[in-house]
């Protein structure tokens, strides 16, 4: 069954499409990067290293939760 069929609507698409993407915080980092959903179309926005948004992939969101680590493991080394 194909996940993205269901989340996305056609006519949500096409007024996104018109006046632009409803964004909420879908999930912060502690890396200040964020993830995106808009709540019209469901479609998922990451930033990239401009901050730019673009959507979001499966190996975005990876990058994103390997960046958090990295940088939870940094800071409890140094407060250690
Ligand atoms: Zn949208």
């Amino acid at each position: 069954m194909n996940y993205s069929f269901f989340s996305k609507n056609p006519y949500h698409m096409i007024l996104c499409k018109l006046f632009g993407h409803k964004y909420q915080v879908l999930r912060s980092y502690q890396t200040n990067k964020k993830e995106y959903e808009c709540c019209k179309c469901r479609q998922q926005f990451t930033e990239n290293d401009y901050g730019e948004l673009q959507p979001l992939t499966p190996k975005l969101r990876r990058i994103n939760e390997v960046m958090e680590k990295f940088y939870i493991f940094r800071h409890a080394r140094q407060s250690a």
